[in-house]
């Protein structure tokens, strides 16, 4: 999944030391991120020193987000910078193809921050401009002291099974889902819930069905929508007529493990989930698909 780094370290401890050349500058307005042109034409996170005299400049402006193997990754909020030669104010999306993947994840995580920073320039309790706080990941309200931390809304993934069938889903076409795959049941956890309560009305309210047996599986943070992702394991109880919530959902039906279709990329929890599911474990999903590519070569 998108999270896993390893051998690369994500160290989260908050400070305040001023950026270095060898940093990463991840300058953004409006939700896009200049990135850098590379020798294979792919994108990459520039260093402070790439902007020469700049770099010095821009790293008076920079906020601390996080590390990656000591290497610090800093937030500066560029509106109305424009972009030197070779670089590019890049939407999200580019952040999907960018390599080596562990850049990809700081990519993402950043813009989570961004948002939350742009969201919380005025305190919402009394309107006057906030301040980063000196102690933590927060911003501070310096007339009523309100504290606000980096945005994260808890939703629900749910793989629901009955014997050798799952149910997968499809998003109706909209702003909010844009994915086209198959989709397992998911939805934000709402105030006075516990995560097995959202998984038990999530499922009633897009599938009509009942769940019995639910196992927590594993976690996922998603910044492109500022969610974690918890991920369960349900199975069927009682009658398996699906009532599909129309308008969030454009079908939902039961798949035995022969017809999931398998996946190209493995990046989130529910395209885990998934294969796990058909195939038993994430080790043997790869073996499977190993195996199929030595049966193509031979094949052919
Ligand atoms: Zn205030």
């Amino acid at each position: 999944m998108i999270q896993d780094i390893a051998p690369h370290r994500f160290d989260l401890t908050y400070k305040r030391d001023k950026a270095s050349g060898d940093d990463y500058a991840l300058c953004m307005e409006n939700n896009r991120t200049l990135l850098r042109k590379n020798a294979a034409g792919g994108w990459e996170i520039p260093r402070f020193s790439d902007f020469g005299k700049d770099g010095e400049d821009l790293a008076d402006l920079a906020y601390y987000l996080f590390s990656i193997d000591g290497t610090g990754y800093y937030y500066v909020k560029m509106p109305g910078y424009p972009a030197p030669a070779g670089y590019e104010f890049c939407p999200t999306s580019v952040f999907r193809s960018v390599e080596p993947m562990y850049q990809a994840f700081a990519g993402i995580t950043a813009t989570q921050l961004h948002r939350w920073k742009e969201s919380r320039r005025f305190c919402g309790r009394c309107g006057h401009e906030t301040e980063d706080s000196l102690t933590e990941r927060a911003v501070v309200c310096p007339a009523c002291g309100q504290v606000e931390y980096p945005k994260i809304s808890p939703a629900v993934i749910i793989a629901i099974t009955d014997g050798d069938r799952m149910i997968l889903t499809r998003y109706r076409p909209s702003p909010d889902h844009a994915y086209r795959g198959y989709a397992l049941v998911a939805g934000f956890v709402e105030i006075g819930e516990t995560f097995e309560d959202t998984v038990r009305r999530e499922i009633m309210e897009e599938v009509g069905l009942r769940v019995r047996n639910i196992r927590y599986y594993k976690s996922q943070p998603w910044a492109f929508s500022d969610t974690e992702m918890v991920g369960f394991f349900a199975e069927l109880d009682g009658d398996d007529t699906i009532r599909v919530q129309e308008d969030e959902l454009s079908e939902a039906n039961w798949f035995t493990r022969d017809e999931i279709p398998d996946e190209t990329v493995m990046n989130s929890i529910g395209s885990e989930m998934k294969m796990v599911f058909k195939y038993g474990s994430v080790e043997k999903y790869y073996e499977a698909v190993e195996a199929k590519k030595r049966k193509e070569e031979q094949g052919v």
